[in-house]
């Protein structure tokens, strides 16, 4: 595969002047609106080879035609381009999500050249250590905090972790109770269930039937003996969005920290810890274009918290262990991006995912939705077929090359059924049948249409196999 340069443009009328620049002196070039992995924020782009960029750029120089960013990566030609459309669609970025080629590039150089230790006091280490304080003001920026607010982990489970035992380690003495949603992630519950081992008590929230809790709950559920709420921002499965600016309101009153998992509204809606009222928020890298393995929590001036891990002096003493610098450019690069790209990328995966959701519904019939029609992620479809199994859905759709799951990343595969759809109250025949479509920026009209062309045929074959669809003489 060649190298190509990417030249990026804010308008089509800069790119355009500049192709014809390059027409002019015979350097073959293609300009390239939406460019794979480039995203929109990035606007246009002008597409050429690797070994003219030199001359390119002096030509565009010399024409004060200046590009917003140029970069390099393989591209595949338009034939393979085409063919790879076909044969591959991810619907499945609540689980993770592919790294940008900009992610990448940005943390490049801290493998290759800047490698000190942020906590040396020469040179190399000052030099990390700056990155490390510029990265942080970016995901401070990002979610209204203060930089000295953020604390970098290795992603979201250690943040869910840090937030929950950190604050109850440090306010056991005022009390031993913890309020949860029961739709919580895993990395909620499961310290929540350990907590439960050593005399904590904990009241798990209900929802209704589409994912939500009612605030009311949480007023009635808070004790004296209540040190923490945690309710997670949006749910991984179903997307629906809760209410946590009503229950953080509540929590300030009555002097409670509060936390929220928004693992993954981060980069899929606006999230300010200031609207939010929320003391502590998680988020993780992966979800949002970023490396793999590096989160934050953001912890509110003033609370009182014990850190999870310690060792040295690091992340001011409440996250010990030298720092993960290429990540940590790396999350910072994926935050920099998702606020350029958010609004007008959303908008777009939001018209795809409703016309997937209209799409399958035309033309199957015994098709819920799971989640709240509106109050959800603009990414996010759970639908149940019902009188079929969601795993061999999977499985099929993964022979034509569809990745979707059946939930969570850690609930698929255990065939446990889901935690969120049984609170929800949906009948376990139903919950069988489930399947999360997540959408993320690269996915486009083509991959819905192919969905839609495959699912229809797979469904009906499923459903031909199934006694009970037959019993219910269908
Ligand atoms: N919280 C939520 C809501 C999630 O969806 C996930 C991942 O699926 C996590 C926490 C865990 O994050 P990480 O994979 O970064 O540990």
């Amino acid at each position: 595969m060649i190298k190509y340069i990417f030249a990026t443009f804010q308008t089509t009328q800069l790119a355009t002047k500049a192709k014809d620049v390059l027409d002019s002196a015979h350097i073959e070039c293609e300009l390239i609106p939406k460019p794979v992995g480039l995203g929109a924020g990035c606007g246009i782009a002008l597409k050429y080879k690797q070994i003219d960029n030199i001359k390119v750029s002096s030509l565009l120089h010399a024409k004060s035609i200046n590009a917003s960013g140029t970069y390099s990566f393989p591209y595949p030609e338009k034939k393979e381009r085409k063919k790879k459309m076909g044969k591959k669609v991810y619907l499945d970025h609540n689980a993770t999500t592919p790294t940008h080629p900009l992610v990448l590039e940005a943390m490049l150089p801290y493998y290759r050249d800047i490698f000190g230790n942020a906590s040396s006091v020469h040179a190399f280490g000052r030099e990390a250590r700056n990155a490390i304080e510029g990265a942080r003001e970016k995901v401070a920026t990002f979610i209204e905090a203060s930089p000295e607010e953020i604390v970098f982990t290795s992603g979201g489970t250690e943040s869910d972790n840090f937030a929950i035992r950190g604050i109850t380690s440090a306010w056991e003495k005022e009390g031993k109770h913890i309020i949860a949603s029961s739709i919580e992630h895993h990395a909620v519950l499961n310290v929540c269930k350990e907590l439960a081992k050593k005399a904590f008590k904990v009241t798990y929230l209900p929802v209704d039937k589409f994912g939500l809790i009612n605030p009311e709950d949480v007023k009635k559920a808070i004790t004296d003996e209540t040190i923490l709420i945690t309710v997670m921002h949006a749910n991984n499965e179903i997307g629906t969005i809760e209410p946590i600016s009503e229950v953080g309101k509540m929590a300030k009153e009555k002097g409670i920290p509060f936390h929220t998992d928004a693992v993954q509204t981060i980069g899929k809606i606006p999230v300010s810890v200031k609207e939010l009222n929320v003391d502590l928020l998680s988020l993780s890298g992966h979800k949002i274009y970023g490396p793999k393995g590096i989160g934050a929590l953001y912890i509110r001036k003033g609370t009182k918290i014990k850190p999870l891990i310690v060792g040295g002096h690091h992340e001011r003493n409440r996250r010990a262990g030298t720092e993960n610098v290429p990540c940590i450019m790396g999350l910072a690069k994926a935050i920099e991006l998702a606020s350029l790209e958010m609004k007008e990328g959303n908008q777009k995966i939001k018209a795809l995912r409703d016309n997937l959701e209209k799409g399958i519904k035309e033309s199957l019939d015994n098709v819920y939705l799971n989640g709240h029609p509106t109050e959800r992620l603009p990414n996010t479809l759970n639908l149940s077929f019902e009188f079929v199994e969601g795993e061999s859905i999977v499985l099929n759709l993964d022979l034509e090359g569809i990745a979707v799951s059946t939930g969570s990343a850690c609930t698929s595969g255990s065939l446990e059924p889901s935690h969120a759809l049984k609170a929800m109250g949906i009948n376990p025949a139903v919950i069988q049948g489930s399947l999360r479509f997540s959408l993320g920026r690269n996915n486009s009209e083509e991959d819905i249409q192919y969905v839609l062309e495959v699912l229809p045929g797979i469904i009906s074959r499923l459903r031909e196999m199934s006694p009970l669809y037959k019993m219910k003489g269908k």
